[in-house]
Parts: structure tokens; sequence; C-alpha cells
């Protein structure tokens, strides 16, 4: 079994286009899990691939939830994070099992609108990572101004370990500072890296390169300090450990540079994977149940089940270990069923194979066939009982009704949609009470688009679809009370129950949307029964009373009652705390509530005014904008209502030249004009 440090569990995260599937196939080619590389001719995106084998390939990198690869003693597992943030439970759970990543940039283009929403998410996870500046072969490559904008823009410390030989059409390798050698790449493909010296041309800048560097890392180290006044002792083993120790505490990120397409760059970025990022020893995981998970061999099972998939060998779970080891027939509990199984076979993916494997262990990512789970789930050893800390799962924000075209589409499309949900739980189906009509609701408009297309491709269904609408909230903006009195007390068994209190905003964007207070004294309310009244507050946030969506930014107060020996019961309590709540929620200026989304445009800047205007007559409210000479990039907050095919809007705005992305940012009082019935 390869030692635990000598693993690699990485993602790749990139703006689109700025290269994450071409690094990705260099990769693999340069670590030998393909043996040739195809081009995609013509350029761009949507250019045709005349090759079987890139299809493949491509296909598989992009579908496979990790691939495996071999880097002198190093084992990289590439975990596949999706780009798009409509997929935020994906990236979630993709982030959550990676140790350390990669963040691919244009070296035109910079820091651009995805890679900021991916940098929030990465550091929310405290993901150490290595930046690789990509395309410095094309015109207007600037990896100095990318360095900058990733201090500007995204506030790091990054930290270039390399410096250019040439630019644009004449870059032709990369002179390490560390080492302080000139990297290029020989051979038909790159395949040869040949170090040479540095070229007298670029002594001097190197030299004043290098002790920016030094200088840089010098913050990270006494010894360091001490040792740059005598550069004899600053060895290259001792600079790898000072980066590695300061990449891993997320104070700084090495930044490296080159041309995955002109294959220059791409191994020093894998010996900068080895050396500096994570190895599962350097992460620890809080389990929900409490405690943390430590990677130790010989400790209970814990894996977290993180993608499921399925396709022609029958359903492939994936795991991340995180203790403990696992072999094909041993028994295993999932902890939020309690179902015990056994575990079928085990599978290392490799770009183009399945490798079968006799044992995993902690640290490693591996899949399994037929386990009995949904994404997310924690599976251990019998007795053992961990959760890992649940993943942060958004509420839906967007439904859309669907119906099948025919009574046949009707059980392919309920099968469809009963695989879906399992896979992820962001995707919720439902039913319209009062239409009966099915509903999904999801992260976004793509999220759902996605699916209705897996539906069609996968399982052949025909779908009508309605028009889409969003998850309103409802809150209150004032405090009021509610004093309210259940009495039946003639003939039968009576029912007794008052409660007197009263209910307040909270502050948005607080965790939890619903605080209950108990401040009952001297026995009003017997203890026994706050429970049910609790309840029934529950119960009646659950459908507000304005329009019957869900109530948030609540607290309830419950101050005293009245209650009779007799004739009180729980139930009794329920509702009428239930009818309190409605008495005292319409006397508090009640509102509906919109779901907002934080935008963020990246565009050529002749377009800026244009997509601008666009966005506040979407009534958008701008947040902000940066403007350089070839890329603008806007900011702004907009109700998700107004969103809805923003893509193709945008495409025509900027003629196909600007990207969004979007993320959302929280709930805002919605103009009444603007609530569909
Ligand atoms: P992704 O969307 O991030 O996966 O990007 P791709 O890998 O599909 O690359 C997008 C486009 O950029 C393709 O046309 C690639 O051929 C091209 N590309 C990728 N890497 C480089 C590079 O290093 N230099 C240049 N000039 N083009 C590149």
């Amino acid at each position: 079994m390869i030692p635990r440090e000598r693993i690699r569990n990485i993602g790749i995260s990139a703006h689109i286009d700025a290269g994450k599937t071409t690094l990705s196939e260099r990769i693999l080619y340069y670590t030998g899990k393909i043996r040739q590389i195809e081009e995609v001719r013509g350029g761009g995106k949507g250019a045709t691939m005349d090759s079987m084998e890139l299809e493949f390939v491509k296909g598989i990198t992009i579908a496979s939830a990790a691939t495996t690869c071999q880097w002198n003693d190093t084992q990289i597992n590439l975990i596949d994070t999706p780009g798009h943030v409509d997929f935020t439970i994906e990236v979630e759970r993709a982030l959550r099992v990676l140790d350390g990543a990669v963040m691919v940039l244009c070296a035109v283009a910079g820091v651009q609108s995805q890679s900021v929403t991916v940098d929030r998410q990465m550091k929310r996870y405290r993901v150490p990572r290595v930046a690789f500046i990509n395309k410095m072969d094309r015109p207007g490559a600037n990896p100095f101004g990318v360095v900058r904008s990733l201090r500007e823009k995204l506030g790091l410390n990054p930290v270039a370990l390399q410096y250019p030989i040439g630019l644009e059409k004449e870059f032709v390798g990369v002179i390490d500072l560390i080492e302080m050698r000139a990297n290029y790449f020989e051979g038909e493909n790159g395949e040869i890296v040949a170090s040479k010296p540095i070229p007298k041309a670029l002594e001097a800048s190197a030299r004043e390169a290098r002790e920016k560097m030094l200088d840089d890392l010098s913050m990270f180290s006494d010894e360091l300090m001490a040792a740059i006044l005598d550069e004899a002792t600053v060895t290259p083993e001792f600079l790898w450990e000072v980066v590695r120790r300061a990449t891993l505490s997320l104070e700084l990120t090495p930044v490296l540079m080159g041309s995955a397409f002109d294959n220059k760059g791409v191994q020093n970025l894998l010996d900068a994977i080895a050396r500096y990022l994570p190895s599962p020893l350097d992460r620890e995981v809080t389990a929900e149940t409490g405690g943390i998970v430590i990677p130790d061999l010989d400790g209970p099972f814990v894996a977290l089940a993180f993608k499921l998939t399925q396709d022609e060998f029958g359903q492939l779970t994936y795991l991340r270990l995180y203790s403990g080891t696992l072999k094909p027939g041993d028994r295993i509990c999932n902890t939020r069923t309690q179902d015990v199984f056994r575990v079928g076979r085990l599978v290392r993916l490799h770009a183009d194979a399945r490798q079968e494997i006799a044992e995993a262990a902690a640290g490693d990512i591996v899949a399994t066939l037929g386990a009995n789970c949904a994404s997310g789930d924690t599976l251990c050893s019998e007795g053992t009982q961990v959760s890992l800390e649940q993943m942060f799962v958004p509420d839906p924000v967007i439904t859309l009704a669907v119906a099948p075209a025919t009574q046949e589409d009707a059980g392919r499309m309920s099968k469809a949609l009963n695989r879906f949900v399992k896979e992820d739980p962001t995707l919720r189906v439902g039913t319209d009470a009062e239409t009966g009509a099915t509903l999904i609701s999801g992260m976004g408009e793509l999220h759902l688009e996605i699916y209705l297309e897996r539906m069609q491709r996968e399982y052949g269904v025909r779908v009508d679809v309605g028009a889409p609408s969003v998850a309103y909230r409802e809150t209150i903006s004032q405090t009021a009370r509610f004093d309210y009195t259940l009495k039946k007390q003639s003939g039968g068994p009576g029912q007794y129950a008052r409660v007197i209190g009263r209910i307040e905003p909270i502050e948005e964007s607080t965790e939890e949307p619903f605080v209950f207070e108990n401040r009952v004294v001297g026995g009003s309310i017997p203890s026994q029964f706050v429970p049910a009244c609790e309840k029934g507050f529950r119960d009646a946030i659950a459908t507000g009373k304005l329009a019957g969506y869900p109530v948030v930014g609540v607290k309830v107060i419950l101050e005293g009652g009245a209650f009779h020996a007799v004739d009180s019961k729980e139930t009794g309590f329920r509702y009428a705390a239930m009818q309190g709540f409605a008495q005292a929620f319409a006397n508090a200026k009640p509102l509906i509530l919109e779901p907002m989304m934080r935008v963020e445009v990246e565009t050529p800047p002749e377009f800026v005014g244009r997509i601008q205007g666009n966005l506040m007559s979407r009534r958008g409210t701008m947040l902000g904008s940066q403007i350089e000479e070839n890329s603008a990039r806007l900011e702004a907050e907009v109700p998700l209502v107004e969103m809805f095919g923003y893509s193709t809007g945008l495409r025509s705005l900027s003629q196909g030249m600007a990207s969004f992305s979007m993320e959302l940012s929280g709930y805002r009082p919605a103009p009444a004009s603007s609530i569909a019935a």
C-alpha cells in the first residue's frame, strides 16, 4: 500500500475556457494514463473533435468523479469539481473530499468571475492551493498582472516560484526560482523536461525575481530570514519545506506558469502538487456526531459516499475513506439509514480503465459497486456510528412543473427522478397540491435544465415543462403580540389551552430562520406542554399566511398562558400556538421575501454599459465593477426571478463574449408587483 503521505487528493478549478480540460488531459498523458495527445482542432469551444480517443478521455475525465494517476512516488487522485455554481452541492461535496487544489488561470484574462466564486468556496473549506497561470503563449499574456490580481481580487498571498522564458509566441520554458535552473520541454509532446543553465539575457531578471520570492517567503520562516544573508545555505529542500508549510496553513499561494496546450510547464506543476499540497494526513475532518476523525489505518472504517453514478455496469458509489481500511465483503453500516450491508467489489478509476483492488485505506478515493446509500451518506464499521459533518444543503430556489408527454413517459420519468434525487440532495421532487402536477425544485435554471436533459438522454423521457417559479419566503417586520385561548368545554371531553406572548423579527442571515424562547414562569403553562407549543409554532411557520410560503426570520417568545387540570392536552396547546402565531403574524406587518442572486459578469469592456443597463432593468443593484484594458468585471445583486434566461440574454448583449456566474446571496422584501400569482 502506498504510504499515506504520498497521496494527493486534489481538484482543479478554473473559469470556463481557462484550460482545465486541456491541463487534465496533459496530466493524464505525462503520468502515463493516456498514450496519445489529440488536439481540439480549430480552437475554442464547440470545435470538432476528430479523435475517438479524445472523446473517450474527455468523456471520462468529465464524467468520472475521480481519476487516479501516479507522478514519481506520488499518487494523485484528481477529483472532478464542476465549474458551474448552479451545482453548489456538487461543488461542496467535491471540496469536502479533496485535500488541495490547483487553480488554473488564463495568463491573459487573469482572475475571472468563476474564479472568484470558487475562491470563496475554497476559503470556506480551507483548501490549500497552488495557482497555475496557463496560456502563457497567448498574445497579451501577462503573468505578473495575474499575480497582482490574485492579490487584489482574491486577497491571496501569491508568490511566483517561476519566471517565464519569453512570453506570447516566444514563450519557451520557465525558470525555476528555487533551483535557479531553466526548464525546457522537449520531445514531440514536451515529455522530456530538460534542465539547463539560465540564459544569460535573463540572469539579472531571474536573480531579481528570486530575491523578491525569498523576501516573501522569509515572512514565514525566521530561519530563512537569517539564512538569506548567507545564500549558500538556502537549499531547494529547505525552500520547498517553507513553501509547503505556508501553503498548508493557507498563508501563501505558490504560483506556477505554463502552457498546457503547448506542453509546457505541466510536469513542474505536478512536482508542485507533490511538494506543496497536503496529503490526507495533513487534513482533519470533524464528525457531526462529535470528535475528529483521524486518518488512522488501524482505526474503525469511516468513509463518505460523495458521488453516485450509474453506467452500464450498475451503480458506482465513490468513497473517500477517512479512517480504517475496507475490503470487499466487509460488513459496513450506513449511519443515516442504519442499513448494514456487505461491500461489493472495490475499484480504482483511471482515465481509461477500472482497476479492481483488494483493499482501500484511510486517505484513498475509490469506488464500490452497488452500495446501499445516497450521496452524502457516511458509511462506517458496524457499531461506530460516526456521521461526518453534514454538508450544507441549501434550500432550492427555483421550481418547474414537469408533465410526462405520454403515459409511457410517466413511468420512466418517475424512475429517472427517483435516481436523480438519490444522487443530488439539492434536487427535490414534489407535487403541486392544487394541480397534482409533478414539481422539480433546484438551485437554478441550469441545474434543472441538466436534469431535464438527462431525463431525455438517459431515460428517453419526453416531458412538457411549465414556466419556472422561484421560492419566496415570508417574514415579519415588527413585533406583535398574541393571546389565544382554545376553549371547548361543553359536553364530552373538553379542550382548554391559552398561550400568551409575542413574535419579533430577527436579523436576516442568521443561520436559524426560527427561534423559540420559553419565558413562561410560575407554571401558567406546565412545562410538559411547552414542547407542544413549540411544535405548534413550527407548524405555523411552515406555511405563511400571506401566500403560503415558509416563514423565516421570526423569534417567538412564549410568555405565559393558562391551562385546565383535566381538559388541557398537548394537541390543544399545539393548536393554540398555531392560532396564536397566525393572530400575531397578521399584526406584524408581514412581507414576502424573494431570493436574490449575487451575479458576476465578465466581459470585454465595450459591453459594460449595455450589460449594466440590462442588469438594472432586471431590478439589479450594482455592487461594484472593475474595468481594465481587456476585460471588465461587474458585480450585482439581482432577484432570481429576473435572472431567467440570462445566459441567452447575456450572449446576445455581448456577441457571446461575456460570461457570468451567480450564487444565492440571501432574501430581500419583494415588491408586490413582482410576485407572480
Ligand atoms: P476548460 O473550459 O477550462 O476545460 O478549457 P479547455 O481545456 O477546453 O480549453 C479551452 C480552449 O483554450 C481550448 O480551445 C484549448 O485548446 C485552449 N487552450 C488550453 N490551454 C491553452 C494554452 O496553454 N494556450 C493556448 N493558447 N490555448 C489553450
